[in-house]
């Protein structure tokens, strides 16, 4: 079972400049072979799906518990995107007046036809994310290498997104995950050491930018948030520490796990979308109004 709060990892500014096509852009991080939807559920089928997770206990609980984690990085892209579709569009009620008319040179049709300016479970091509994207294989090894290859290719295209789109709500929530993601990816490289004796973390950084090229990425690692994994759960998943342990392999501090979520932040609300809703409140007819709760008050 999961449970939820309602809270972001981080706090999102409001956008700069809203942006359909940087929405778009972004869309990749989401619902991409490579986007927080695989990472969430290539973690959570192999965590369903793991055998033998007495023996195993720690590989079962550092995949089961950062699949946690990805639940929290959908809703921060999720946000990211409706926030740089916010404000895109004239927004009123009158058809006749046309109010999506620049919609039509936007690169995805979807977010003002499919829904109301919000994030899709799509790519940045508008692809609809697809479960082939989930790798489990019944053997841990492969799916360590995976989890290690899916975290360095969605690190990659983080790395790409930060580079097409400029507006600060996108490039905290890129510079957040590129710390995360990196935390993944030393995890999945020290439970595939563990494993095999082999030195993964010869390989990083990979790509070979480091984090600290990204000003929304680097002070976060100053506060140290690359050496913390947490614990998404009270009681549970608790062995993460026999991995989860020693020094990092960027630059060498303690690596600690803090128990339970980040603090998180509350979500922003964002304005109602008018075009496809009726109007409320006075324009209403009370008369209509009393005949409604009749049939429905009985
Ligand atoms: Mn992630
Ligand atoms: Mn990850």
């Amino acid at each position: 079972m999961i449970l939820r709060m309602d809270k972001l990892a981080i706090e999102l500014p409001m956008p700069k400049h809203p942006s359909p096509n940087s929405a778009s852009a972004v869309q990749e991080l989401l619902g991409g072979k490579f986007g927080e939807m695989s990472t969430l559920m290539n973690y959570t089928f192999q965590s369903f799906n793991f055998r033998g997770r007495k023996t195993m206990r720690p590989f079962y609980d550092l995949i089961a518990n950062i699949a946690a984690e990805e639940y929290s990085h959908i809703e921060l892209v999720s946000y990211t995107i409706n926030m740089l579709l916010s404000g895109t569009m004239s927004r009123g009620s009158d058809p006749t007046k046309t109010p999506l008319q620049d919609a039509v040179g936007v690169r995805n049709h979807y977010h003002y036809i499919a829904s109301g300016q919000t994030a899709l479970p799509v790519d940045s091509m508008g692809t609809p994310w697809n479960g082939s994207y989930v790798f489990s294989s019944g053997n841990l090894k492969l799916d360590l290498l995976h989890n290690f290859f899916l975290e360095c290719g969605a690190r990659a295209n983080k790395i790409r997104v930060y580079e097409m789109v400029d507006d600060p709500v996108a490039r905290e929530m890129v510079g957040y995950l590129l710390v995360r993601g990196g935390v993944h990816i030393v995890a999945y490289a020290k439970a595939i050491e563990r494993l095999s004796g082999v030195d993964v973390g010869k390989l990083l950084p990979i790509p070979d930018i480091s984090n600290k090229r990204f000003p929304e990425a680097a002070k976060h690692e100053k506060r140290g948030l690359h050496q913390i994994l947490f614990r998404f759960s009270k009681e549970d998943y608790g062995e993460i520490t026999q991995i989860w342990n020693g020094t990092h392999p960027e630059d060498g501090p303690t690596l600690r796990v803090e128990q339970g979520p980040p603090e998180g932040f509350a979500p922003p609300d964002l304005p109602e979308e008018p075009q496809l809703a009726s109007p409320v409140g006075p324009d209403l007819d009370p008369a209509f109004l009393k005949e409604v709760a009749k049939r429905v008050y009985g």
